[in-house]
């Protein structure tokens, strides 16, 4: 009998894996998780310190998802949302409308960067992952405008520099990272890119390099943010205003975990509002939490928050107090269970598709497991645990352990930057800190890194030379001290 590891080398092909490379060497086999703790078919255990590629939320095996889970399991896994109703994803999609909606409620006072009104969030349209999430919004955005603009005009998209928003054709379009989308740009539709408010490397930033996240100490005068007016002004003049915009909040992910600074988000969304653009809010990464429990590590701010958990911003949009015309969201809906995505937006967007039968202005998508019972009833689960008094103050109290542990890694010479947004942190590689000069691609550093990582029981994935740590909310401060000193190891042995 073979083993598993045969069974994979000669049947799997892996998603984003150079499969000569993965053949050369045994593969670690998961058969099992508790917690952060993840355990391969030789016993051996690893810290999931990526949150098993971002998407989980409370732990493996949480034993309240597995109840929920269980509970449906007895009355049914799927039905289709093509034709019925169910009840779990009904309950799903009025929770997700209620949170989305906390904006207006809350007492709490958000960082409100906007001063434009914000639009409803009343619909959801759920599909299968954050690629498909995007697709949905893509389309809906199209054919809106189109209904609205008149079906003359070709809408047009405008997104980040190096964005990612998933693998679908639609996806790839709207994202901007050559790498992965160059080889397949005769299958794609044109978008335009606005640059990335990358402080780190940015060529507006006069700022020498410090031991802080440039965040921090950047010196500039927003030139980033007169790019993107003149982009919006541009488009304007040549009669077809961009349709859309579409951004991810706080921090981008795949880009290589690039915060932006604070006040970025604001002043860009107010612009793309301005000039009548529809903003499409991926928080496929940054939902349900991930970028923090408060506006950065702030005890008062921690202290208010706990007392009114409710209160607790669990979009990155809504800390910043903007409410975008679509939020996607997928990878922790189900607390990273299952897969399962939505995509949530304004009755306006909606009332556009309604029609009598024979005009065909039903929103002619969807797909099989659209509204799955299982995911559904995990990502209910989720929430309560996530909207919990217990959750927010342990996520408080984590990602101010995480912002203190993080600091020990500026000594290194060989850490650039560090950027941590909530839960959630790159640490950029450099050959010398005092330089910011890159590793070479080829010299895979970020990969080695993550190998020695690795052999010491730490599993994350880098993006380039930025090793990203997300640690599932409920790791221990003993668990993640030991990924950050792993960190450090890993990069002493290897650099
Ligand atoms: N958007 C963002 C911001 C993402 O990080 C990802 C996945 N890493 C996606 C979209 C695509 O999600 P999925 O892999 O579930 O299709």
């Amino acid at each position: 009998m073979p083993s598993l590891a045969q069974l994979d080398q000669k049947y799997v092909w892996h998603p984003f894996t150079q499969m000569r490379d993965w053949l050369r060497r045994e593969p670690v086999v998961i058969v099992e998780g508790k917690g952060a703790v993840l355990r391969d078919v030789k016993g051996r255990e690893y810290l999931d310190a990526n949150a098993s590629i971002w998407t989980n939320l409370h732990g493996h095996r949480h034993p309240k998802i597995n109840a929920a889970i269980q509970r449906q399991l007895k009355k049914i896994a799927h039905s289709s949302a093509l034709g019925f109703a169910n009840e779990p994803a009904s309950l799903l999609a009025a929770r997700l409308i209620n949170i989305a909606g906390s904006n207006y409620t809350t007492t709490v006072k958000p960082a409100r960067e906007s001063k434009l009104r914000n639009p409803k969030l009343e619909k959801v349209f759920f599909s299968d992952d954050g690629s498909t999430a995007l697709e949905v919004a893509l389309k809906l955005a199209y054919e809106f405008t189109r209904r609205t603009r008149g079906k003359k005009v070709q809408p047009r998209f405008l997104s980040v520099d190096g964005a990612y928003h998933g693998d679908t054709i639609g996806a790839v379009s709207l994202g901007h990272i050559d790498l992965f989308h160059k080889a397949y740009g005769g299958m794609l539709f044109k978008t335009d890119k606005v640059m990335s408010p990358y402080c780190y490397r940015c060529p507006f930033n006069k700022a020498k390099p410090e031991r802080e996240d440039a965040r921090k100490y950047r010196q500039c005068n927003w030139e980033c943010v007169g790019l993107v007016e003149r982009k919006f002004s541009a488009q304007k003049k040549r009669g077809n205003p961009y349709a859309a915009f579409i951004f991810e909040p706080l921090m981008q992910g795949a880009a290589g975990m690039i915060p932006q600074p604070s006040g970025w988000l604001g002043q860009v969304t107010e612009l793309a509002r301005s000039h009548g653009a529809l903003l499409i809010a991926d928080e496929v990464m940054t939902g349900f939490g991930r970028t923090g429990v408060t506006c950065h590590v702030d005890d008062k701010a921690v202290a208010g928050v706990v007392k009114r958990p409710a209160a607790a911003k669990l979009f990155a949009t809504a800390r910043v107090g903007i409410t975008p015309d679509f939020l996607c969201v997928a990878k922790g809906l189900t607390g990273g269970y299952l897969p399962m995505a939505a995509t949530l937006t304004t009755q306006k967007v909606f009332d556009a598709f309604l029609g009598k039968y024979e005009e065909f202005k039903s929103f002619f998508h969807g797909h099989s497991f659209t509204g799955n019972q299982l995911g559904s009833a995990a990502a209910l689960a989720s929430l309560d645990i996530l909207q919990s008094t217990d959750s927010v103050r342990a996520r408080a109290e984590l990602q101010k352990y995480f912002h203190h542990e993080l600091q020990k890694l500026w000594e290194i010479p060989q850490v650039g930057d560090i950027r941590q947004v909530g839960l959630v942190a790159g640490v950029e590689l450099v050959k010398d800190w005092r330089t910011r000069e890159p590793f070479p691609l080829a010299s895979r550093a970020g990969i080695r890194v993550c190998d020695a990582m690795a052999r010491r029981g730490v599993l994350t994935r880098p993006v380039g030379n930025v090793i990203v740590l997300m640690p599932p909310y409920c790791m221990t401060q003993g668990q993640l001290k030991r990924v950050i000193s792993t960190l450090r190891e890993a990069i002493q042995e290897t650099a």
